[in-house]
């Protein structure tokens, strides 16, 4: 056998020094995890050797009886953690499962209404510089400016006022409960499809943390690769009667053949996700997030939008510091804490540079810091933002991110 390291040092380089940089760092990026063994070895399977379009009993390809099997599970576990009727493994992406969607429900010039990019939107719900702001019409709401929360009026009059042909709830970047029955009464008074995105809270959902949007949207969205902790792709959950036009708007609609290792990863996950201790996890997330946003409340010149959270992650609001979000961003990095910057409710600057950085805890939490080490994650973020120049605090904050991150080491999980 050829050995990688040897044959390729260049690609095999690259991928050991991300591998120690995890190792490493303190990951605070709220769309992201760390996935166990078994999703791993799942995804690196032959299963990536074979092409399957179509769907399983109904492929355009020989050899696929054992690649029916995988999908079917996959599809099966899903069904049966979000009790939903319907569900769609292939989308390769968070983004490719909501452009399917669009596709399903919509015709290109039609009207949709999501909430914006600098309230903390996706840029599938209708940004400009998106397919979806430019194949349909696409408006957006925000948040109430005094409140930073969402505001249903101010929702339900902008639906009144541009007449959407479909609706799409959830975020990016909030850090509240979302009421999605809420958004069911606006569509169904506008006579609007509902779509719920809810890729980041989707774990908290299948732990029964979050109330569910299943069965109250017309089609719920997300990726797999966030709080539910599998691979990277996309899901689309429905009731049956949706399942043809979802299926054919995925294939042959948008995609080729699906990435069977990655709905394999899929599958492992979802089992993983099923089991009782996903639910201690998932509340393990929020208690972690929690203390840290409390943390943040009571050190100085930090503020927490919204003044805290309910889930799994938290925007800070740095415009009383001397740094913008992506000053902050990089000099957190180089104390090997990583964030990313991100636009604050009213942002004036541009989404290059913002005014905030977001924070989330799936990671750390799967890495089994505790509400005490969030809490001290939160004193080493002011410490490094409130002392950008000094270089004997900056050492200080990378000797204790090395004694946290030594402590729980990723050798460690399974
Ligand atoms: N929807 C929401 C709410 C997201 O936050 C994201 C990713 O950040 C996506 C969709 C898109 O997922 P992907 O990056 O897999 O295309």
């Amino acid at each position: 056998p050829l050995n990688f390291k040897e044959q390729d040092p260049a690609l095999w380089g690259a991928i050991a020094h991300e591998e120690q940089r995890q190792e490493d760092t303190i990951e605070l990026i709220a769309s992201e995890n760390i996935v166990s063994h078994a999703v791993r070895t799942a995804q690196g399977s032959v299963l990536t050797n074979k092409y399957a379009e179509g769907y399983p009993g109904k492929r355009y390809y020989g050899g696929t009886q054992y690649i029916d099997v995988v999908e079917q599970l996959a599809i099966d576990r899903a069904k049966k953690l979000f009790n939903a009727e319907y569900a769609n493994v292939q989308p390769h992406s968070g983004s490719q499962a909501n452009q399917a969607v669009y596709a399903a429900f919509l015709k290109p010039g039609d009207t949709i209404l999501g909430m914006g990019l600098d309230a903390g939107g996706h840029l599938t719900h209708g940004a400009k510089v998106n397919f979806s702001g430019k194949l349909y019409q696409a408006y957006s709401y925000g948040l109430n400016p005094e409140t930073e929360l969402l505001d249903y009026d101010m929702i339900r009059d902008l639906a009144l006022k541009v007449k959407p042909q479909l609706i799409v709830a959830g975020a990016s970047a909030y850090s509240r409960t979302i009421d999605f029955q809420a958004f069911r009464d606006i569509a169904d008074e506008v006579g609007a499809y509902l779509m719920v995105d809810m890729a980041h809270i989707a774990g908290l959902v299948a732990a029964g943390l979050h109330p569910s949007p299943v069965g109250i949207a017309d089609v719920v969205t997300t990726t797999t690769h966030k709080t539910l902790r599998g691979p990277r792709g996309g899901l689309i959950l429905s009731q049956a009667e949706n399942a043809k036009r979802l299926n054919s708007a995925v294939f042959p609609g948008t995609q080729g053949g699906p990435l069977e290792h990655v709905i394999a990863g899929k599958a492992a996950a979802f089992f993983e996700d099923l089991q009782p201790a996903f639910t201690d996890y998932a509340q393990a997330i929020i208690d972690n997030a929690q203390a840290m946003a409390d943390e943040f409340n009571k050190l100085p010149t930090v503020r927490v939008v919204s003044g805290g959270t309910d889930n799994h992650l938290m925007t800070l609001d740095l415009s009383a510091t001397d740094l913008n979000g992506k000053q902050a961003q990089e000099l957190l990095d180089s104390v090997m804490i990583t964030t990313n910057k991100e636009a604050i409710p009213n942002e004036t600057l541009s989404p290059f540079k913002t005014s905030g950085i977001r924070l989330g805890t799936p990671a750390i939490t799967t890495r089994g810091f505790n509400p005490d080490e969030c809490r001290e994650v939160a004193q080493l973020i002011v410490k490094t933002i409130l002392n950008p120049n000094d270089e004997t605090v900056l050492a200080e904050v990378r000797d204790q991110v090395r004694t946290l991150t030594a402590a729980h080491p990723l050798s460690a999980l399974n």
